[in-house]
């Protein structure tokens, strides 16, 4: 039987203390922490995980320096405090990266006073990270040749984090590590409400996206964790709460890298907002755009096209200007932005509302719900709502039992030790700066131990999916077994990065992608391949 159809027995025969409605990030690391402790924990999404704001962000996991503007001292600390956590529980998924940024005249701050700012912001940081630099227009040309200093009155850098891989990735191992721990989980199940017993439990009535099929969850608390969904839920489940939510638009185009070096280029951009350009891979990513919007769905659209390649173009100096025929891939979604439920909304400045979650928690009726959040604040997220859940009553039976980071820098070394059989030392196309054994315990952790018992069965599954891919054929039989694989668009999104970084043509004829996907979907390899592409 399929992991996903095991869990999906587990939804149905079972009663749960936690259901979480709701797979992204704070989902993920709710039910990582609860399951972890000993909590009997369930969760569901209505499409993959991640699948909706968690695989729209920037990948940097930062504390927050533009929010020093709005002086938000608490919010900037606690966010440089998870990062900090973060960079030191992850060591290879997170890492430092350099921030290179370039100032033009007419910039609201001379260059001291950014500086000045962060200076400030890497005390606020417990000076973790390499100290900022002031840069001149002169060390600007020097380091940095792309960036267009024709205007420049210098610049500064300055550190923060980036996820080395991607989100959804970074969403994922959670998701593995709470099914380590016992958790009921399954994508492609959506909830149509809660509905809350005589006895105070709750019953949540479920579809199976897939098959079609409805039933009923059982659980003591229900934790809503739908992300820019959370007040739809609410209202399907008749809750009402203290929050709700507003959104906020922001789309990356990801073309062929522009710097050899492995730092985020920073700009502030024509709407005097910081404007990055981010290295994925050989990739990079730039964006993104802050625009409000009233709805959760939404696309890229030409104005927020025509407005990125603008900007970037007169921010660095490239041979040919960036065109759209340069873009390999676009990433889209929504910020769910928090206000009080009878606060005013902000039209006229609305971007400078906090970006700081808040947690909903409903002791009578034993309902939670998580508004706003990011990925760096997830660690926090994940402890506020052990925290939450454990006063409504519900005992948790390790509480201090630790429930994220990798394994041991000593198993890593093991790996790498084992892993050096295999010819695994050369790095893959995309990711030069490393090794494929890298690559692969990052991604994959303990895990990778089994990816090297395959090639050991079957040397031929050391190879890459096709040749300028960074994914071997022996992580697409790992992933077809133990990640939940329902559509293409899993496969090559959100487990892998394959679409991120390869034109969607050069991808759909690639008969060498086909015949791996065919490992996972078989005969269903024709109808995902058509549906996808
Ligand atoms: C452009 C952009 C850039 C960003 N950059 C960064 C950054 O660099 N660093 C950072 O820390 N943060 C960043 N963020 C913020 C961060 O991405 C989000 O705060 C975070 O991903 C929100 O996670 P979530 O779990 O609340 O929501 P989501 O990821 O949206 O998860 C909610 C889940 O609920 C599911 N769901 C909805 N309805 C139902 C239902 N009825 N039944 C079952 N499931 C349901 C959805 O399918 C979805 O998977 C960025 C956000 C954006 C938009």
């Amino acid at each position: 039987m399929s992991l996903r159809n095991e869990q999906i027995q587990k939804l149905e025969s079972e009663a749960f203390e936690v259901l979480i409605i709701g797979g992204g990030i704070n989902g993920s690391v709710a039910a990582a922490a609860l399951s972890s402790r000993g909590v009997k924990t369930a969760l569901i999404d209505r499409k993959d995980f991640g699948s909706e704001t968690s695989q729209s962000s920037s990948n940097l996991i930062w504390g927050g320096i533009k929010y020093l503007e709005g002086l938000e001292f608490k919010l900037v600390r606690e966010l440089c405090r998870s990062r900090n956590q973060l960079i030191r529980a992850y060591p290879s998924s997170i890492r430092e990266i350099r921030f290179f940024t370039n100032l033009d005249k007419g910039f609201r701050f001379p260059a001291l006073f950014i500086y000045l700012g962060s200076l400030i912001y890497w005390f606020i940081g417990n000076c973790f990270t390499r100290p900022p630099k002031l840069l001149s227009k002169k060390s600007i040309n020097h380091l940095e040749p792309v960036v267009n200093t024709e205007k420049s009155i210098g610049g500064i850098e300055y550190s923060d984090a980036y996820l080395v891989e991607h989100d959804t990735r970074f969403v994922f191992q959670f998701i593995r590590r709470s099914l380590k721990a016992g958790c009921a989980a399954a994508n492609y199940i959506e909830s149509l409400g809660s509905e809350q017993q005589e006895d105070k439990t709750w019953l949540t009535r479920v579809r199976d996206t897939q098959a079609g099929k409805e039933w009923k969850i059982r659980s003591k608390i229900v934790i809503n964790a739908c992300g820019p969904f959370v007040d739809f839920q609410n209202s399907l489940s008749r809750q009402k709460g203290k929050h709700r939510h507003v959104f906020s638009k922001g789309i990356h185009l990801v073309v062929p890298r522009l710097t050899e070096i492995e730092r985020v280029l920073t700009f502030f951009a024509d709407d005097g907002r910081l404007f990055f350009a981010i290295p994925m891979g050989n990739r990079t990513v730039i964006g993104t755009t802050d625009n409000r919007v009233t709805e959760p769905e939404t696309e890229v659209t030409d104005e927020d096209r025509r407005f990125v390649l603008e900007n970037i173009n007169k921010r660095v100096n490239l041979k040919q200007p960036l065109e759209e025929k340069d873009i390999l891939s676009e990433r889209w979604g929504v910020r769910p932005l928090v206000l009080e439920t009878d606060q005013v909304d902000l039209n006229s400045d609305w971007t400078k509302l906090s970006r700081k979650h808040a947690i909903d928690t409903d002791p009578e009726s034993m309902h939670i719900s998580i508004y706003g959040g990011k990925l760096t604040d997830c660690l926090n997220i994940g402890e506020e709502l052990c925290q939450e859940v454990s006063k409504m009553g519900v005992t948790i039976p390790h509480p201090e039992g630790s429930w994220f980071g990798e394994p041991e820098a000593k198993r890593r070394q093991e790996f790498l030790n084992q892993a050096s059989e295999f010819e695994l030392d050369s790095p893959f196309h995309q990711s030069p700066n490393e090794t494929k054994a890298e690559c692969l315990w990052r991604r994959y952790g303990e895990e990778a131990f089994e990816l090297l018992e395959m090639i050991r069965q079957d040397s031929s599954l050391s190879e890459p999916l096709f040749p300028e891919a960074e994914n071997l054929l022996c992580e697409i039989h790992l992933i077809a077994k133990k990640e939940m694989i329902v559509s293409l668009a899993d496969l090559l999104r959100r487990r892998t990065r394959l679409a991120l970084l390869f034109h969607h043509d050069f991808l759909k004829n690639s008969k060498n992608l086909k015949e791996a996907a065919s490992i996972i979907f078989g005969k269903q390899t024709e109808n995902q391949w058509s549906e996808y592409f």
